[in-house]
């Protein structure tokens, strides 16, 4: 696998140390909140950072996912982002925080927010490892986002090409090789 890597952009230490910052942030603005928070993670892509971000949080919570689909074997959007499968929870008059891997076109979490707003949550926040400022296609911002990166395609952490590479424990590009 590191054959295929051009370099590493985050390491594991400087992932870590800032998903800590972000948790105690998130804790600072739940901590007059009288009720459980329901952190809703976008599948597959969030899955690692969501395992670690909730590590550090000690607002009371609890979990659920949504599986979202927006990219093919490709580095670009292929179509409209799409919702897979519903919710197990109950989302109205919840304290709602949605939790994605990276904000890129924002078209994602964009339709996901609508969505979710739709059923009437207490409160409805967003919180994201990654930010690409430079890809926005809308106005989206998220409340909370661990680091901007420039407009390169990246993997690990969660993050994946054609399915491979989301075990790393950092992020990385790759070489220009592994897509051709
Ligand atoms: P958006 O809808 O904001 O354009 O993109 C959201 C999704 O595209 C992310 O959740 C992620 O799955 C995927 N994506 C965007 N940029 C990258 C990237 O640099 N690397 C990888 N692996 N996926 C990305
Ligand atoms: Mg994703």
């Amino acid at each position: 696998m590191k054959p295929d890597l051009e370099k590493i952009v985050l390491s594991a230490e400087q992932i870590a140390s800032r998903n800590q910052e972000v948790a105690q942030e998130i804790d600072v603005h739940y901590q007059d909140c009288e009720r459980d928070i329901l952190l809703i993670t976008l599948l597959d892509g969030a899955i690692v950072f969501t395992a670690d971000l909730i590590r550090n949080l000690n607002v009371p919570l609890h979990l659920d996912c949504i599986r979202v689909s927006s990219y093919g074997n490709s580095t670009n959007p292929e179509t409209a982002p799409r919702i897979l499968g519903t919710l197990k929870s109950d989302v109205k008059d919840k304290h709602v925080l949605l939790v994605d891997d990276i904000l890129d076109t924002g078209n994602t979490m964009k339709k996901v927010y609508n969505e979710v707003v739709k059923k009437e949550p207490a409160s409805l926040k967003t919180c994201v490892f990654l930010d690409k400022p430079e890809r926005r296609q809308n106005d989206f911002q998220a409340d909370w986002s661990g680091f901007n990166i420039p407009d390169e395609f990246v993997v690990g952490y969660g993050l994946d090409y054609a399915g491979r590479y989301r075990q790393l424990p950092y992020l990385a590009t790759l070489k220009p090789s592994v897509y051709s």
